[in-house]
């Protein structure tokens, strides 16, 4: 394919599909692999996490090409002040299969439509996963941060982020209104004056195929349990109905002794079910519950699966129990398809100063590598970080947080991350 704005590198080989459904890839040793820098830190903290990577791959016999492609504020400065997601972009992703991404910003109230939710819907990058574990020498909030291994799965197209909704003061947010009160007969719910609507769809699509992916995961990891987190106790119909599709897929696809979908453990505790052993355990628990549960029983969770707005919030929670937004790394999965992407944002206020911590973004390249298949390449990037933090070397977010930290800019941290992969391999 060619391109207009996009420069293809002059080396490197396009990464091919294998099987599909299977989420089967085939992987040079020099992928081609497109990157979005990303809007306010993401032009900070993408360079450095592209020479980290690089470096990394590079040390175990390997080499990526690099396609610069792009998004917010650098598609409006190349395309033209209309264009935030060009399609040469959605194209260059959907033809390599695997890219990498910083932060978009999104305006809050009006303008345009999240960037970020755009790309997972039309790649159909149905699953975010993000890894939260703890990095020796982080500073955490927590009396026991290395408790927190949990890997959460958030279902990414659907829930109230499907963006349907209508804003208050439209003919079309009246015309619902009147449908809801008048033809649905629930006419005593809303107030009166003016309204938002948004619509909640989850179906048994998007709901089956997160929970199967968490647990093929977990069966893939040697995790002991999946827990489907969601608030079915009032919204039966979306949040109930997902635990119910979920735990239908752990019951009916998989034998008992491989997955066991523990009955009624809404309202049990563990020890009270009979699980056999070896086998992952799939439960249900209440959303409100988890936020508690995740701070003063950290230890007892392991995988985590949830519709798109519980997923948000618990995933950033958990980001924080183990020091917060600039180390927590994460990925979009489709069928054969990725998308890396750090939990952050663009951070406007710190951009542009060569102050970002861009450990959250080196750490979504290591999920990268490990989609790759890359297991030792992803290791040697995971202990080169935390040999950095662990010596005191560290940006200035974890430096406020830890006596006797060596303040350094985002480049200066990058640098040392180098270093460490040449003393480690
Ligand atoms: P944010 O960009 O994540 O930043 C909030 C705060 O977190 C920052 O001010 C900073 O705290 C800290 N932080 C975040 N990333 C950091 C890093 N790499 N290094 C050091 N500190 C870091 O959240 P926001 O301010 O709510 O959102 C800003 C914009 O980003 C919005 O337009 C939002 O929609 C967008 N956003 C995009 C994505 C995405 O692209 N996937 C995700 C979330 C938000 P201190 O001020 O204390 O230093």
């Amino acid at each position: 394919m060619s391109y207009d704005e996009i420069e293809v590198p002059d080396s490197g080989q396009k990464i091919e599909v294998v099987d599909e459904e299977n989420d089967e890839i085939s992987v040079p040793e020099d992928p081609i692999i497109p990157i979005i820098h990303g809007d306010g830190i993401g032009k900070d903290v993408a360079p450095a996490a592209q020479k980290v990577l690089g470096k990394a791959a590079e040390a175990t016999g390997r080499n990526v090409s690099w396609m610069r492609v792009y998004a917010g504020q650098s598609a409006r400065d190349r395309y033209g002040e209309d264009v935030n997601l060009p399609d040469e972009t959605v194209e260059a992703i959907k033809e390599h299969r695997v890219a990498i991404k910083g932060p978009l910003t999104t305006p809050v109230g009006a303008g345009y439509r999240s960037l970020n939710v755009a790309l997972r819907q039309t790649l159909d990058l149905f699953a975010n996963v993000r890894p939260t574990y703890y990095l020796d020498g982080v500073p955490s909030p927590m009396k026991a941060p290395e408790e927190m291994d949990m890997v959460t799965f958030r279902e990414n197209t659907e829930d109230v982020y499907a963006g349907i909704e209508w804003e208050q003061g439209t003919e079309e947010v009246e015309q619902v209104k009147e449908f809801v009160e008048e033809e649905m007969g629930f006419d005593d719910v809303m107030h009166d004056g003016p309204i938002g609507i948004g619509i909640k769809p989850i179906t048994e699509k998007g709901s089956k195929r997160l929970v199967r992916r968490a647990i093929d995961y977990a069966l893939e990891h040697d995790r002991d349990k999946v827990t489907l987190v969601h608030k079915g106790n009032i919204m039966k119909f979306t949040e109930g109905q997902f635990g119910s599709w979920g735990m239908e897929v752990a019951d009916e696809e998989y034998p008992d002794d491989e997955v066991f979908a523990a009955p009624d453990s809404l309202w049990e505790e563990e020890d009270e079910v009979d699980i056999p052993e070896d086998a992952v355990m799939v439960e249900e628990r209440l959303a409100d519950a988890m936020l508690q549960w995740m701070q003063l029983r950290t230890d007892e969770f392991d995988v985590l699966a949830m519709p798109n707005l519980n997923g948000d919030y618990l995933s950033d929670a958990a980001g924080a129990q183990i020091g917060g937004l600039g180390i927590a790394p994460g990925g979009n999965f489709g069928k054969a398809r990725m998308l890396a992407e750090p939990v952050h944002g663009s951070a406007p206020k710190r951009a542009g100063q060569n102050m970002a911590n861009p450990t959250a973004m080196i750490l979504s390249g290591r999920l990268m590598f490990d989609y790759l298949g890359w297991g030792d390449a992803a290791d040697l990037v995971r202990d080169a970080v935390e040999e950095t933090i662990s010596s005191g070397k560290v940006t200035y977010d974890l430096e406020r947080q830890i006596e006797g930290g060596e303040k350094l800019g985002t480049t200066e941290y990058a640098e040392a991350i180098i270093e460490n992969i040449e003393k480690l391999s």
